[in-house]
């Protein structure tokens, strides 16, 4: 007999169980937000197909979405929770900020393509969220006026991290990003009353944060 063909439901709790669960992330908002979240929506209509691969996908402009398990485990690593503010750099698909959102009361993103914004915003207000707030611009220098931050995540990899980016984080505030050029790996920042704790957790590979000239 023929296998009936999955519906993306199933397929994305496949994807949870075989991808996410199955390597170790616990935090149940983290777990019921990639369950909900539509991620084929967010990739190119011939791309569909392959949103809930274990892999990160081309998303037009030479720029990618997160494979699945990455944007699991970033989210979980900011122990996000309910009245939190955060700040993403590096909008994208909209898909990692649509997770956020299902965790978090409010989502800043920037990000540095027009286009990439405006199909994001798209995507996000046809999904009914209204906690997704969009600027185009450099993230580098973060989104100053809504500052400071419980979480800030950068979604594209700077050589350093910018200061600017953590001078937004409040007191107690944590930031993921990936750090390097070849070589990169995901920092986790934790902003404490005198100083910036930094701990290395995994390496990653992400597009380069650009610096526009
Ligand atoms: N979070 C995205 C994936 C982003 S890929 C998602 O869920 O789909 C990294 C993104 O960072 C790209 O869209 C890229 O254009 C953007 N980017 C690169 N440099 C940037 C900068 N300086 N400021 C803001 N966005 C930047």
């Amino acid at each position: 007999m023929k296998k009936a063909k999955k519906t993306y439901t199933e397929e994305r709790e496949s994807m949870v169980s075989t991808q996410i669960k199955s390597r170790g992330i616990k935090d149940v908002n983290v777990l019921e937000a990639m369950e909900k979240v539509p991620r084929h929506l967010f990739v190119p209509e011939n791309m569909r197909k392959l949103a809930y691969n274990d892999e990160p996908l081309p998303i037009g402009n030479g720029q990618t979405i997160s494979q699945p398990y990455i944007v699991a485990y970033m989210t979980e690593v900011l122990q996000l929770s309910v009245e939190e503010k955060v700040l993403e750099v590096g909008t994208g698909s909209g898909y990692q900020a649509a997770v956020l959102a299902e965790i978090a009361k409010e989502v800043f993103t920037v990000e540095i393509i027009d286009g990439l914004s405006k199909n994001a915003q798209e995507v996000l207000q046809e999904e009914g969220y209204t906690n997704i707030h969009f600027r185009v611009g450099d993230g580098s220098y973060g989104w100053e006026e809504n500052a400071p931050y419980d979480a800030i995540m950068v979604t594209a990899a700077p050589s350093e991290v910018p200061k600017a980016l953590q001078d937004q984080l409040k007191i107690g505030g944590r930031m993921i990003v990936p750090v390097g050029d070849a070589f990169q790996e995901l920092v986790l920042i934790v902003r404490e009353k005198r100083k910036f704790k930094k701990k290395k957790l995994l390496p990653v590979r992400f597009v380069p944060l650009v610096k526009p000239h």
